[in-house]
């Protein structure tokens, strides 16, 4: 049983939905071999990042299917407990109809009160172990040392929507888009997996009259796209956020992702807590500095300590190279 899913799920070419796309079917085993007496399962439903709640959307409509997945997990691994780190508004809206799928299995609903960054796995584990939710040092990776220091799996709560419909032979490669912004129709849509920008839009009757640029895979950390590269896969979280040239106010948006990263680090490395408040000091003065940016951005991406700070520089320079330098704001 456990060997059939694994090869099932590894046949399915399944990657990890939360954005780092690391082979399900790999990870499953690597956490299925790794010796210890106690093993963990962990859903990561802390999604948080603004305009992306496809995982929130799977939660209220297939909530079956998930708890199925993570089911799946802690039976093929042996693990005997599994947790939901959900984060706090989906905590409040749906604690009850969680607990009454989870029925009598031994998964724990933990709710995140950690800033955007405790949705990283390794702060995950410090977290549910009463610590500060800070990244840890990798490897070691979580399927040899994760919550207690015990072998761990983690998915996120697409991946096990996923896992459950690869199980019942019902998988059609397809994922979660969230589409919104100045769009007619936003929503989150589940789509062939390998859709290009364009075709999620113009399939879900979204594709703006007017000129725009998107943000692609998350609303603060993804990349700036203009009209003409939206014939690119969808990245990262899924998401896609359009924007009216006309009627957007570039300085508010990068204000806006200045003020998330900000406050949503964690604070232990200096190039993410001074980078962050130092961006976004500036851009709420509305006037770039190029010379003191490029020097922010470079120790942003060559030295924080996870790849929360080391993204940071990517939607402001895809915004400033793609779309205000060109308009001369
Ligand atoms: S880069 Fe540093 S401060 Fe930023 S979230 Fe990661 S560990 Fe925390």
């Amino acid at each position: 049983m456990a060997n059939s899913i694994i090869k099932k799920l590894k046949d399915s070419g399944l990657k990890g939905r939360g954005g780092g796309g690391f082979p399900v079917g790999l990870k499953w085993e690597l956490a299925k071999k790794a010796k210890g007496k106690v093993k963990y399962v962990i859903c990561n439903a802390s999604e948080g990042e603004p305009n992306v709640f496809k995982d929130g959307y799977i939660l209220k409509n297939y909530l079956g299917e998930v708890i199925n997945g993570i089911s799946l997990a802690m039976e093929t691994i042996s693990a005997e407990t599994g947790y939901i780190y959900i984060n706090s508004k989906y905590f409040k809206e749906m604690e009850e109809s969680i607990k009454l799928a989870i029925g009598k299995r031994k998964i724990i609903i933990f709710e995140k009160k950690a800033r955007y960054i405790g949705g990283e796995e390794t702060a995950i584990c410090e977290s549910i172990e009463g610590k500060r939710a800070e990244p840890r040092k990798k490897p070691p990776f979580l399927t040899d040392s994760g919550l207690f220091g015990c072998p761990t799996l983690m998915n996120n709560v697409e991946t096990f929507y996923y896992i459950s419909k690869i199980a019942q032979g019902k998988y059609e490669k397809k994922r979660f888009y969230s589409v919104n912004g100045d769009v007619e129709n936003p929503g989150v849509y589940e789509l062939p997996e390998e859709m290009t920008i364009f075709e999620v839009l113009k399939k879900t009757g979204n594709y703006p009259s007017f000129d725009f640029f998107a943000q692609v895979g998350g609303g603060a950390s993804g990349e700036i796209m203009i009209m003409e590269e939206l014939n690119r896969p969808v990245s990262g979280a899924g998401s896609i956020t359009i924007f009216d040239r006309k009627k957007t106010n570039v300085f508010a948006l990068m204000e806006k992702w200045a003020e998330f990263f900000h406050l949503g680090n964690c604070d232990k490395c200096v190039p993410c807590r001074e980078g962050a408040y130092r961006i976004y000091e500036m851009v709420k003065k509305k006037k770039l500095d190029y010379d003191i940016l490029d020097e922010l951005f470079l120790s942003l991406k060559e030295s924080s300590f996870c790849a929360l700070g080391r993204g940071i520089p990517i939607p402001f320079i895809s915004l400033i190279e793609k779309v205000i330098k060109n308009e001369k704001y």
